[in-house]
């Protein structure tokens, strides 16, 4: 699953990206592209532009969600996806129709993960046998459509013991791009002295941790009728980065490449604050030698419902360019939608087409196709 070492590294961007303005949106366009590249002379710049474009590829989606049959099956009476998602549509799901909507948005491959409300629901045993078979079921459909997909594999949180060993599986046997978390526990956040054994573990390994909201044991009702999407997932997020944070998580495994969904939710909002508060704390110099910013920037983050100009104002101000990574939120979110707002964000050619391919390919080489 590794790329092949003679491969360039992903080409200048830019050009990718104003080709993709310019023309061949959706499947028509592309295929009309390749015929109007076959006409144009050799050497021109239409020519050149579109095999530049198909040199540099499409979108890679770090945020896309499958719903495996047995698992929707076993699990149907616990999860509860609000009216994002019907309950016909989620039966039936299938990864064509996950392909269909990638072809529809040129994205060549999607990075898949679980979502709320995962795979943990008190069981030590149920977890890790709904782990295991997530994951099996996820690595079937990587072999069935090479290229396509990619996977951070699930875990039974809060159960380490468990998650230990399914971390050796999924990185060792099914060879997993990296870990997906999500933001709490039953009320445990991230930070919690008890994970810490599965973050000196996907430290050691270096591995990719990507941490998707949930809904937290305090807030489901705060506001009756508000579904969690609006701003308890986004908050929930920044609950986790801040446990992270002031655990000294963060700061003691410095090989881990975290991913956060959603933009890391309210977290570039309110950088400024938690760095005046938290990195004041009494043991704050200890915890985050390099300051909570310092820490807040070599996180990743994932364009998901925080593409409004607002929203991503903050994330650039906060994140690196290159630490900002395309996101859909399939099946949850229409990805043309948040492609569309993206495209229409002032922002140099080569920054978009950084979020939308290339830093996804810098922290995950074997995604490229
Ligand atoms: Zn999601």
């Amino acid at each position: 699953m590794t790329a092949p070492a003679s491969q360039p590294p992903d080409a200048p961007a830019a050009s990718r990206a104003s080709s993709s303005a310019a023309c061949c949106t959706g499947r028509h366009g592309f295929l009309a592209g390749i015929a109007a590249a076959a006409l144009a002379p050799a050497g021109s710049v239409a020519a050149q532009t579109f095999v530049a474009r198909l040199a540099n590829g499409k979108r890679i989606d770090v945020h896309h969600h499958f719903l495996p049959p047995q698992y929707i099956k076993e699990e149907r009476e616990r999860i509860n996806f609000g009216h994002s998602v019907p309950p016909s549509q989620m039966a039936a799901w299938s990864p064509s129709q996950s392909l269909e909507v990638m072809d529809q948005n040129e994205i060549a491959t999607a990075v898949v993960s679980v979502t709320t409300p995962g795979v943990w629901f008190g069981d030590v045993a149920a977890g890790r046998r709904l782990s295991r078979m997530w994951n099996d079921y996820a690595a079937e459909q990587i072999r069935n459509h090479p290229g396509r997909y990619g996977l951070f594999a699930v875990v039974p949180l809060p159960d380490a013991e468990g998650t230990l060993k399914e971390i050796e599986y999924a990185l060792d046997t099914l060879k997993a791009d990296g870990i997906g978390l999500l933001s709490t526990y039953g009320g445990k956040y991230p930070g919690d002295p008890g994970f810490a054994p599965v973050f000196e573990e996907l430290n050691r390994r270096g591995a990719i941790v990507y941490v998707h909201p949930t809904l937290a044991a305090c807030c489901g009702s705060v506001m009756p009728g508000l579904a969690p999407q609006a701003i308890e997932y986004p908050f929930d997020t920044t609950r986790a980065i801040t446990s992270l944070l002031i655990n000294g998580t963060l700061a003691k495994n410095p090989n881990i490449r975290w991913i956060f969904s959603h933009g890391g939710g309210a977290t570039p909002m309110l950088a400024g604050r938690m760095a005046e508060t938290i990195g004041h704390r009494e043991n704050a110099a200890a915890l985050m030698p390099h300051g909570v910013l310092a820490e807040l920037r070599k996180l990743y983050y994932d364009t998901a419902s925080a593409t409004s100009p607002a929203s991503l104002a903050a994330l650039r101000t906060l994140a690196p360019i290159s630490h900002i990574l395309f996101g859909s939120d399939y099946p949850f979110v229409k990805a043309a939608a948040a492609i569309e707002e993206l495209g229409h964000t002032p922002m140099p050619d080569a920054d978009r087409a950084a979020i939308e391919r290339g830093n996804a390919l810098a922290l995950i080489p074997r995604l490229r196709s």
